[in-house]
């Protein structure tokens, strides 16, 4: 659906948001377009991309499992998600392991253009051991996508990646915090960061000394399976958000689980399942693309759309049912954590 057709809810507490900040509106034509006199910046977040076996299948096939998503995925300036398995052709399954992902290099071409940063930090990254890890970087890299949450040492995996468009820089950090452990990455040697919470909070100040107006921690969390948010969940999110994250985004238990505001900031705690195939369960086979509109300063809007995948794993959005957004509150323009029906 091209942009301008979207009359939304979306665009209505933008400019809701604008207006109470004293921010102008303009009209162009038969469209009451919000024009912000600052300037904005979007993201997108999506959960689990798994492209192996069914996907793999429809890509192999020569067909395009990411179709029904891409318009969505391309009116943010910087979309991102969760790469949930290995793409590689080097490496060997690991033997104590019940699902060990590996996709066809074949399958960056959907991704390509569409994702500007994938998160590497989850339980299957290094599902066919290091060689087949450092070989994933290098396709995703190779496809224009900056991979984070993961690298070649300690390092590189803590690394945030950095986005920025006028002037407003974006640092998105990623960790697991789900078994296996030994995908980790070392001081000399390649793997993923894990979630630590003193290293986490370290991160999290680095970025913000470094630059950042926004530090999003990208969290691979939870259990599976489970509607709600875990304790843990719910006090690492606090950690994080103390230790001066803008808001947090999660992802693994297979399903969407609820979002809250704390301190003013956003928790969406898991955004399900994006490309994934396997699961039988219609609860399983929803995932939520959140959409966030920044200033450099400011949090002006967030929304999640509903999306459903079919029985090869492919996304489709789902219009008309009510999920998680940010709507304009006493603590800032989109803290308070509602739902809306989506365009
Ligand atoms: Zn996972």
């Amino acid at each position: 659906m091209p942009r301008r057709a979207e009359p939304t809810r979306w665009r209505r507490a933008a400019a809701r948001v604008l207006a109470a900040t004293g921010l102008v509106l303009c009209t162009t034509g038969a469209h009451a377009e919000a024009q912000p006199t600052v300037p904005t910046l979007q993201l997108a977040f999506v959960g689990d991309i798994m492209l192996d076996d069914g996907p793999g299948q429809t890509i192999a096939q020569g067909r395009d499992p990411l179709a029904g998503v891409a318009p969505a995925l391309r009116r943010s300036d910087f979309a991102i998600g969760n790469l949930e398995c290995p793409i590689a052709t080097t490496g060997q399954p690991l033997p104590n392991k019940v699902y060990s992902f590996r996709a066809h290099p074949r399958v960056t071409e959907v991704l390509r253009g569409r994702f500007q940063a994938l998160s590497v930090a989850n339980n299957h990254a290094g599902d066919h051991g290091p060689e087949a890890f450092l070989e994933t970087l290098a396709h995703v890299r190779r496809a224009g996508i900056q991979p984070f949450g993961g690298g070649a040492n300690l390092r590189e995996a803590h690394a945030p990646v950095w986005l920025e468009k006028h002037g407003i820089r974006v640092a998105v950090l990623a960790y697991n915090e789900f078994k296996p452990r030994q995908f980790e990455a070392g001081p000399e040697w390649p793997g993923i960061a894990w979630s630590e919470d003193e290293q986490v909070v370290r991160d999290i100040r680095a970025a913000r000394a470094a630059g950042a107006d926004w530090v999003i921690p990208f969290m691979h969390w939870g259990w599976e399976n489970e509607t709600e948010p875990s304790a843990r969940q719910r006090q690492l999110a606090r950690t994080l958000i103390d230790a001066g994250a803008d808001l947090v985004v999660g992802g693994h238990p297979h399903l969407v689980q609820g979002a809250e505001s704390y301190q003013g900031k956003p928790i969406v705690y898991s955004l399900g399942n994006f490309v994934f195939d396997g699961f039988d369960q219609p609860i399983n086979r929803q995932g939520w693309l959140l959409r966030l509109t920044l200033s450099k300063d400011r949090l002006l809007a967030w929304d999640t759309l509903l999306t459903e995948t079919d029985d090869a794993g492919s996304p489709h959005l789902r219009p008309g049912v009510r999920t998680p957004c940010g709507q304009p509150g006493p603590l800032g323009p989109a803290s308070v954590v509602g739902h809306c029906s989506p365009p």
